[in-house]
């Protein structure tokens, strides 16, 4: 079967949802059997997310191969369970930079270079690389921002020439729009969906199918009346009011049947529909009535979108541990010797997940010395793992000033440091490791027991590693090495003896990558068990 493409785009209002959308639509038709592989298309100029703002971006999610990716990356890899790869998230940066390097190359023989063809042909040429490289039945595609921006005319405009050239039985377009409630009319609105449908068919698209986004269910005869206005077929018109989590989204799109109507407009050859894995676990979320309490000290206080796959990663190894995992993101700042006590000993968990730069290090520091010497279950992600490492190296050896040279040139004890070729050019995003490397972990260590293997491949996003000139130190403290990578011999994880304390371990990889809804990470999932105990 020829490689079968679905674009996802999104009317009205960001945030609706659509990269849930795009997700849930994935997992459908896996379960129908088919080989499913996505895309996200992001018509920011930056080359990718890497070098953004949490504040502006949220995560950057990092594949396998070591792709600085959006977001929505994470949903994906973690309702399809396919790991995506670089191809996965182009950006207009990314476009217009290869136009660019083609033009100064002379590869346009002298022609006006415009954005019809080269720029669109570009974002074809990298929507038709991703069928070709991944092999899959279908090609999911979501176009970030909401039709009628500027920046996302061109990408629009390929995905028309696209099924111009294609035809209709190759291409599909699901539209993610929002009916809004007016409260003071007690009415459902379909007007902005009309005029955000209408604006794809200025542009030359008819949507096949429409997801309608609300915050509650929409009255049929509302969506009868987005049908006559659209041109879509009623039963096309799907209803998708706010779940109680997302991962019931598949479920609501599967029952209205969303998988048929794609088969029938695509001509997809399909197995039967077998969602009793996803609906077992969505009934497991729903029955849960323990509630367990963490705490994530961060720098960006209360910004769920930071942290997403950390979240994620959490609510997971929950829902397989029985317990609802309720977590609070508490500014690191804020944090003091007095009052810690006071802020962290209503948590039965804490974590430090990643981050750049030294604001906030003082109270996470605090933090991991309060759950080292309170005994509370500890889980330290990349930052986490160095910042773990310096408490012990100030606390335990005592070795005043202890800092990575990352916040700190002048550190007597350089814990962490810039290791691997020192040469730093002013180009953001060239020096970190980036991706998946191979750990060793030491047998009979709280790792090896986690992990069940001696070798585990984790995914990596960061500058600084752990200065071996301490390693003999701390490990005679009683710091334990527990995952090496040894081809460079740096150190991947540490963790604390069993018998001094029930569950400390920190990563220098982002274990929060690798949760899948059926599979929580290992490390998380033994901070949760540890946790309930
Ligand atoms: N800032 C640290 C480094 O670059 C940790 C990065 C992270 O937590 N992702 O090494």
């Amino acid at each position: 079967m020829e490689t079968k493409y679905i674009f996802v785009t999104g009317g009205v209002v960001s945030s609706l949802g659509k990269g849930i959308v795009a997700a849930s639509v994935g997992r459908i038709l896996k379960q129908r059997k088919l080989k499913v592989f996505m895309q996200k298309i992001d018509p920011y100029i930056n080359i990718d997310p890497g070098t953004m703002s949490p504040y502006q971006h949220g995560e950057v999610y990092v594949t396998s191969d070591g792709a600085e990716t959006d977001l929505d990356l994470g949903h994906y890899e973690r309702f399809i369970d396919e790991n995506l790869t670089q191809q996965s998230n182009v950006t207009a940066g990314r476009i217009y930079q290869s136009v660019i390097e083609k033009e100064r190359k002379g590869l346009y023989n002298g022609t006006t270079v415009q954005v019809i063809p080269h720029v669109t042909d570009e974002i074809k040429a990298r929507i038709f690389k991703v069928a070709q490289e991944s092999k899959a039945d279908v090609i999911i595609t979501e176009i970030g921002g909401t039709v009628g921006d500027i920046e996302s005319l061109a990408f629009i405009e390929a995905i028309r020439q696209i099924r111009y050239e294609k035809g209709k039985e190759q291409v599909a377009i699901i539209h993610t729009t929002l009916i809004p409630f007016l409260g003071a009319a007690g009415e459902f609105k379909t007007k902005p969906s009309q005029y955000s449908v209408k604006e794809l068919l200025s542009l030359g698209i008819q949507p096949d199918i429409l997801v309608c986004r609300s915050d509650a269910q929409v009255p049929s005869s509302i969506l009868d009346k987005l049908s006559l206005f659209c041109n879509v077929p009623r039963e096309y018109v799907l209803s998708l009011p706010d779940c109680s989590n997302i991962y019931q989204v598949p479920l609501v799109l599967a029952e209205q049947k969303i998988d048929l109507f794609l088969a029938n407009l695509l001509k997809l050859k399909i197995s039967s529909l077998d969602m009793k894995e996803w609906q077992t676990i969505n009934n497991k979320i729903d029955d849960i009535k323990n509630e367990t309490r963490i705490a994530i000290i961060a720098k960006y206080a209360n910004l769920t979108d930071a942290y997403l796959s950390v979240i994620e990663s959490l609510k997971i190894a929950g829902f397989n541990c029985n317990t609802k995992v309720k977590y609070d993101i508490l500014d690191a700042e804020k944090l003091t010797v007095k009052n810690l006590k006071e802020t962290l000993g209503k948590y039965e968990g804490i974590i430090v997940p990643g981050g750049f730069g030294a604001r906030g290090i003082e109270g996470k520091i605090l933090a991991i010395n309060y759950a080292r010497t309170h005994k509370i279950p500890f889980l330290g992600l990349c930052l986490g793992m160095q910042l773990a490492c310096i408490e012990f190296a100030r606390n335990v050896c005592k070795l005043e000033n202890a800092n990575s040279t990352e916040f700190d040139l002048q550190t007597p004890y350089p814990i962490l440091d810039l290791l691997r070729g020192k040469s730093y050019s002013d180009q953001m995003g060239g020096t970190l490791r980036l991706g998946n490397y191979p750990a060793t972990l030491k047998s009979n260590t709280l790792a090896s027991k986690l992990y069940q293997k001696s070798i585990v491949e984790e995914r990596h996003r960061h500058r600084y590693e752990f200065n071996n000139d301490f390693r003999q130190e701390l490990s005679d403290k009683g710091l334990i090495f527990s995952g090496t990578y040894q081809e460079q011999d740096l150190v991947e994880i540490i963790e604390l003896p069993s018998k001094v304390h029930p569950f400390f371990i920190a990563s220098q990889f982002h274990p929060e990558f690798t949760s899948r809804i059926n599979r929580p990470n290992p490390l998380f999932l033994g901070f949760i068990k540890a946790v309930t105990k």
